[in-house]
């Protein structure tokens, strides 16, 4: 009898060549982490995602995140924000092998503005103070002799974190996913996985749209399509179109090269947004930080320009910032997958321990990314940790 017979329709095939230690579903920017981390345990590791690396169709990308430690959420992220500090530093040190490879950290500071009796501005001190951040405090008039760019009035004060900064999204999962093909790790991309099941002989069993493997464990990073691909987890998850855009202004002080910082305000009504300078000739990044239009799916994002944010970040740049003249140069859509208390879920899935994810990173989560790629592999080989505990699944 021929193979072909014997074989059962729709039954996946899978070789020993496909069989794996860890499959990394997603390699966006906490799958390139988790990645790069299992790989370096020796384990066989296969990364799969429906897309390129660092491609622009999730949550991980858009030139820049924000990074800094008078954190307005939750203050037991700041000993995991800490941690990530230091891992982004050792991961830069290994992209970085020469002063013309751009870093992927820049520390240009930032400046955080709104009212001294705001919840958030509380917030920032408070975390500042428990956690011993470095912060200067400022009124509206000394931040506009600093800072001629604002335009502030006496009702807002600011807070300056000399060591906060940006990360170049994505450049850093680029180079984390670098690191991983170094220590071994396989990559798929433009393989959409369909579903994966636990099997009687204990391994997993991944199926995409064109072919199958097998694993023993398995990390899903899967971003703003994690409800779909996490069943038996009810992750109570919104995925939010947010938009970002960035302008040309005619002065030069926004600039990186000229000094100037990362910003955010939260202005009288509590509305959010923020800044990043003028890095690479882009132009400077302004953005909305609340609020985002909810998507049905994932799939729906699209890079269309919305004219009613646009007009609200205009505005805000109208109330905020000195400047003659500013044009949109470029624009893009991308996707916060927001949990109802904004805090990211990352855990074992409740029904196979050789399963871990992390999701509802709720538009802050980047600058763990390296902090929670590694917490999903020590989870796999049974080491817990309690700073993650108020992380689990709820
Ligand atoms: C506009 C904006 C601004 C932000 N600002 C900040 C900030 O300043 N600081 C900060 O720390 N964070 C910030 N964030 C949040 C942060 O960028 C995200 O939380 C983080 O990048 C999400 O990473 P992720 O790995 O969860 O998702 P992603 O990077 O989107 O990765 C998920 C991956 O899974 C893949 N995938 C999904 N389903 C499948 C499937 N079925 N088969 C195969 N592959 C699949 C996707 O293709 C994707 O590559 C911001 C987010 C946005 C949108």
């Amino acid at each position: 009898m021929s193979k072909e017979l014997t074989t059962v329709p729709n039954e996946p095939k899978i070789s020993s060549d496909q069989a794996y230690d860890c499959i990394v579903l997603g390699f966006g920017g906490v799958g390139s982490q988790a990645l790069r981390h299992a790989a370096q345990q020796g384990w066989k590791t296969l990364g799969i995602d429906q897309h390129g690396p660092a491609h622009d169709r999730g949550s991980s990308h858009g030139q820049s995140r924000n990074i800094r430690q008078s954190y307005t959420a939750d203050p037991r992220y700041l000993p995991l924000l800490q941690r990530a500090y230091a891992m982004w530093d050792e991961l830069n040190k290994r992209h970085r092998t020469s002063p013309d490879i751009k870093e992927l950290l820049t520390q240009c500071g930032a400046l955080q503005i709104g009212k001294p009796d705001s919840e958030i501005m509380q917030r920032i001190l408070a975390a500042a103070e428990k956690y011993d951040v470095k912060i200067e405090q400022f009124s509206a008039e000394q931040v506009m002799q600093r800072l001629p760019i604002f335009k502030l009035t006496d009702e807002f004060v600011g807070v300056f974190e000399p060591t906060a900064g940006f990360l170049r999204v994505e450049i850093c999962v680029a180079a984390a996913i670098k690191q991983a093909v170094k220590a071994g790790a396989e990559l798929k991309s433009g393989l959409r996985v369909d579903r994966w099941e636990s099997q009687d002989d204990g391994t997993i069993l991944v199926t995409t749209d064109q072919e199958s493997f097998t694993t023993k464990r398995l990390i899903v990073a899967a971003g703003a399509w994690s409800e779909k691909l996490l069943p038996g987890v009810d992750l109570k998850m919104q995925v939010l179109r947010k938009q970002q855009t960035w302008f040309q202004i005619d002065r030069v002080d926004q600039k990186l090269v000229n000094s100037f910082p990362c910003f955010a305000v939260e202005d009288a009504s509590g509305d959010r947004f923020y800044g990043v300078p003028e890095i690479d000739s882009l132009g400077m990044k302004v953005c909305k930080r609340t609020g985002g239009q909810p998507l049905d799916s994932a799939d729906h994002l699209n890079h269309d320009l919305d004219d009613a944010e646009l007009e609200q970040v205009e505005s805000f740049m109208g109330d905020f910032l000195n400047f003659g003249r500013s044009r949109l140069v470029h624009h893009t859509g991308c996707m916060y997958s927001q949990t109802a208390d904004g805090d990211f879920v990352i855990d074992r899935h409740p029904e196979n321990p050789n399963v871990t994810f992390a999701a509802g990173l709720s538009g802050h989560g980047f600058k763990f990314a390296p902090v929670l790629g590694k917490y999903l592999v020590d989870l796999l080989q049974g080491s817990d940790d309690a700073e993650f505990e108020f992380l689990k699944l709820r």
